[in-house]
């Protein structure tokens, strides 16, 4: 059975968008995942296909209705989690998106405007799922960046020219710098111990350089590192 992506989204047409091309479209030819997605507007209210209304308590914007995202939801609701994309969610990283991608699949919703009514978030038991604390203008975006994350991890989708055992944030680090020909490039040259063939020199200045880069640029990682017992370099 192939891995199943629902989305519910107020622009279809914004679908498989950039998740047809490259890995994920050629996997999603090959049946390895599925796409279905569902237009929020066929379950609208009245003639004018309402979806929204203004917020209780005041305040800009218009909020995305409950009875309609139930609606909405009921038709493609199974075993699979139920994610609600929001900058108010718990932050996307590679351990969620790993588990993601060892289950049947996912359902996503995406919001619009100032967000979506909580009471039907609670009632569907959905998970709040954040991209990066910075807003955008819709949940589109940010389901089509899980999707990605998760899809290049489904068996058989990566070759072996882009395996992901060595990667950012298989542990808490961030990768090692690439450098590919020629070595001498406008009077730059790649690091020497790239170009000596020394296997064990090369691993030990690689995680050197994860260990350095992590400290500098993302001290919170740094200290998840330093947590697991590992030592400073
Ligand atoms: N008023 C909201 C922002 C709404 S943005 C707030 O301040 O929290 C409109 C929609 O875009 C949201 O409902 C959500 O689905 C999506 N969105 C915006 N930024 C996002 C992010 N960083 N991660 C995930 N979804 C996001």
């Amino acid at each position: 059975m192939s891995w199943r992506a629902d989305i519910l989204t107020l622009f279809p047409a914004m679908f498989p968008g950039p998740l047809g091309e490259s890995l994920a479209g050629r996997a999603l030819e090959a049946g390895t995942w599925s796409l279905k997605v569902t237009d929020i507007r066929d379950f609208g209210l009245g003639r004018h296909r309402a979806v929204d209304d203004t917020p209780f308590g005041g305040g800009a914007g218009m909020v995305l209705r409950p009875d309609v995202m139930d609606a909405a939801i009921g038709t493609v609701s199974d075993n699979r989690p139920l994610i609600f994309l929001t900058p108010r969610g718990t932050p996307l990283t590679q351990a969620k998106v790993r588990k993601l991608a060892a289950g049947p699949g996912v359902i996503l919703a995406c919001g619009r405007f100032e967000g979506i009514d909580q009471r039907v978030i609670e009632a569907r038991q959905g998970q709040e799922v954040s991209i990066g604390d910075y807003v955008l203008s819709g949940g589109e975006l940010p389901a089509l960046v899980l999707l990605d994350a998760v899809i290049r991890l489904l068996p058989g989708v990566m070759g072996h020219a882009e395996s992901s055992t060595e990667e950012s944030f298989s542990e808490p680090l961030l990768e090692y710098p690439h450098y590919t020909r020629p070595a001498l490039w406008d009077g730059h040259a790649v690091p020497e111990v790239l170009t000596q063939g020394n296997h064990a020199a090369i691993a030990a200045w690689r995680r050197e350089q994860s260990i350095v880069t992590t400290q500098n640029r993302r001290p919170d990682l740094y200290l998840q590192y330093i947590a697991t017992g590992a030592q400073a370099p």
